[in-house]
């Protein structure tokens, strides 16, 4: 595209480019090192279903293991991999990766579903449905042990466009999840004809429920909307045992914390389902 094409010709002009046009072509290149070389790799953190007191989903969360061995979080790269369209096939990989895993834990007797989170990006990209289609069957993952995490920003952008989407994907038998739900501008209507299951609350809100009787409103509201709408809500970011009381008497289905697990690599998460009660 002209885009790209300006993009390739900017690269010559090194004389005028400034710091931060350095610091960003050096993590562009290195973010397609990354996915060349195998340096991308991906935590996993649980979810508690509070009814059942069980963990049935865990969410896939991508990390870069940089050149001294640390790990970078994906705030840091992500916006530059929507903007470049690495996260088209950083996203694959994504997907392909976390059905497998889903699918090994299954052979090894711990069901869990996998959740995978979809950026504006990719959830506009018109090979998506074909994308997840191809997950799913060289996997082998049962669709319903898939759900797929879709900001309420990059859903709203275009919604008429969405709606279809959604529905293609619903088709498939998986799951789907509005993230970040509260941090946009969602249209009631909207949320209506969209065919989701779960509704998940951003953290800053469930930051909030303590600190502030607006806040606990605020969260309340929410899990009543969702009910209406019957559909599942997941709180994340849940650090303390006072949050997660409250949001279990407010009635929220799921959640998700540092309480509970931090992200895990996948032997350690492994490892903490195997400890629960049988
Ligand atoms: P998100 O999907 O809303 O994920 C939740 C973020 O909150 C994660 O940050 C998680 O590590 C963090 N978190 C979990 N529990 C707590 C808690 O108790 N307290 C606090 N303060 N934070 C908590 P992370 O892993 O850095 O990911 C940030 C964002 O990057 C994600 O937000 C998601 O939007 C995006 N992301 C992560 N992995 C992928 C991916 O594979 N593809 C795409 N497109 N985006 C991804
Ligand atoms: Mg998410
Ligand atoms: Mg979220
Ligand atoms: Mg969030």
């Amino acid at each position: 595209s002209a885009k790209e094409a300006g993009r390739n010709t900017f690269r010559f002009y090194t004389q005028g480019m400034n710091a931060e046009a350095m610091r960003r072509l050096e993590m562009e290149t290195g973010l397609r090192r990354a996915l060349a070389r195998d340096e991308l790799l991906l935590h996993y953190q649980p979810l508690l279903n509070l009814a059942t007191g069980r963990i049935g989903d865990v969410e896939a969360l991508l990390r870069w293991r940089g050149k001294d061995g640390g790990l970078i979080s994906p705030g840091e790269f992500i916006p530059l991999a929507e903007e470049t369209g690495l996260i088209v096939p950083i996203g694959e990989w994504v997907l392909h990766s976390a059905c497998d895993q889903a699918r090994r834990w299954r052979q090894d007797g711990l069901e869990v579903r996998v959740a995978v989170n979809l950026s504006g990006r990719q959830f506009s990209d018109r090979h998506l449905v074909e994308t997840v289609r191809r997950a799913l069957t060289e996997s082998g993952l049962p669709p319903r042990l898939l759900k797929l995490e879709i900001t309420e920003s990059a859903v709203m952008r275009n919604a008429e466009e969405a709606v279809r989407i959604l529905e293609e994907l619903k088709a498939l038998g998986l799951e789907i999840s509005l993230d970040d739900f509260g941090t946009g501008y969602s249209s009631l209507a909207y949320l209506r004809r969209f065919p989701i299951d779960q509704l998940k609350i951003d953290l800053s809100f469930v930051q909030e429920i303590t600190r502030h009787p607006d806040g606990a409103a605020i969260v309340r509201g929410i899990i009543g909307l969702a009910q209406s709408l019957r559909l599942q809500t997941v709180a994340e970011g849940v650090e303390t045992v006072a949050q997660r009381d409250f949001l279990k008497d407010s009635g929220c289905d799921l959640v998700q914390g540092f309480l509970l697990s931090r992200p895990l690599p996948p032997q350690e998460l492994a490892a903490l389902l195997r400890r629960e009660p049988g």
